[in-house]
């Protein structure tokens, strides 16, 4: 695995210029585009890092996947009322979707999806804000995971998209809380900063029958573990989840920090952070890297 690791690393070393880092905000525009890390974790306890794995980047979308564990074991199957499980083959922040489809966003990995989640956990859990953080570092194994205020900031005055999102749901009557409180608490999950090896730790429990490794906790059902799981492999990468399925064949999630984590159930996460993202806000290299990766150590879920 190491040297399979390290050969794609080296292969991909200098492959910059093929894509265009996030610029909606100063924070993300600023990162430099030769960042290159990858990180693998395996449930029998084996790591790998290579590239920048301990430099923090924000983990923007990757967030949408935590609150969805941490949402599931508090609601029943009345949330697919709310949110669809279907890929959207839209971009993540569509409008137009939503309109036609009266304010149920397709599935939980979009922007809008994500902004119903959080509206519902913020019903559910006091300090809703802090207990996320404290989740991710128990899933992480560190308690160095923070916001970055900065990016949360620019993400608020900036998002007014994602506002219109939130107010369009609420017209139709699929959102409870106030738009700028739960868009404050959305622009806090995306500025969460974590580097590749956290990322790739805090992912293992989607590869281990939804229990933490670390401390043996029980954080999703097996049953809500596998259902995320196919939800990543539909709908991880927005309107390229078909293709990402097609050259990787593992369930995944992207940000636009320029983060992809994968895992294959029963083995492993790995977690590759490359800034420079194609027309879909996915990392190009990061899905280069994870091509190779499955291709040649052969353990694609399929
Ligand atoms: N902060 C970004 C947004 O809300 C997250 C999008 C992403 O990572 N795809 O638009």
């Amino acid at each position: 695995m190491e040297k399979i690791i390290k050969s794609i690393y080296e292969n991909y070393l200098h492959s910059v210029g093929i894509g265009k880092v996030a610029d909606y905000i100063p924070p993300l525009a600023n990162v430099p585009p030769d960042k290159y890390a990858i990180s693998v974790c395996t449930i029998e306890g084996e790591k790998y890092n290579i590239g920048n794995y301990t430099e923090k980047f924000s983990i923007q979308s990757i967030s949408k996947v935590l609150t969805l564990s941490m949402l599931a074991p508090m609601v029943g199957k009345e949330i697919w009322e709310c949110v669809g499980k279907e890929p959207s083959g839209s971009p993540f922040n569509s409008l137009v979707q939503l309109e036609y489809e009266k304010g149920i966003p397709r599935n939980p990995f979009i922007n809008a999806g994500a902004l119903v989640i959080t509206d519902k956990l913020l019903q559910l859990v006091p300090d809703f804000n802090e207990k996320l953080l404290e989740y991710v570092r128990s899933l992480a194994g560190s308690e160095d995971i923070h916001y970055n205020k900065e990016v949360s900031d620019s993400e608020y005055t900036t998002g007014e998209r994602n506002k219109a999102l939130a107010h369009l749901m609420k017209s139709f009557g699929n959102f409870k809380g106030k738009v700028s409180q739960v868009f404050r608490s959305y622009c806090n999950q995306c500025s969460i900063e974590m580097s590749t090896m956290q990322l790739a730790q805090t992912f293992l429990f989607l590869a281990n029958k939804g229990i933490n490794p670390l401390n043996g906790e029980q954080v999703v059902s097996y049953r809500d573990s596998k259902r995320i799981n196919a939800l990543m492999l539909t709908c991880g990468f927005y309107d390229e989840s078909g293709d990402f399925a097609y050259r990787v064949g593992m369930p995944g999630k992207s940000g636009v920090g320029g983060g992809i984590v994968a895992v294959i159930p029963g083995k492993l996460s790995i977690a590759v952070w490359s800034p420079e993202l194609n027309g879909h806000g996915n990392s190009c290299r990061g899905i280069a890297t994870l091509a190779d990766f499955t291709t040649e150590l052969g353990i694609s879920v399929f």
